[in-house]
């Protein structure tokens, strides 16, 4: 897996395919990214996006635990 911090983000990583780790926490709490709207009765299955004021690009998977955002990098 290939992981880089995004510059000048606090918590967001660009990555080539879904981290198992969250390189901020260590937690195995990594879930597909969804908007809150779309799933209130999923909450479990699903990482519910947060407003974040630094960084508010859409972002593939985010981690549960402390609310870092990894984005898929299509460029290898
Ligand atoms: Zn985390």
């Amino acid at each position: 897996m290939k992981i880089a911090k995004i510059a000048g983000s606090r918590n967001s990583f660009l990555v080539n395919e879904k981290p198992i780790k969250c390189p901020i926490c260590g937690k195995k709490e990594i879930k597909p990214a969804l908007w809150g709207y779309q799933v209130q009765r999923l909450l479990k299955k699903f990482h519910i996006v947060s407003c974040e004021p630094d960084f508010s690009t859409a972002r593939d998977w985010g981690c549960c635990n402390c609310n870092a955002a990894f984005l898929r990098n299509l460029t290898k």
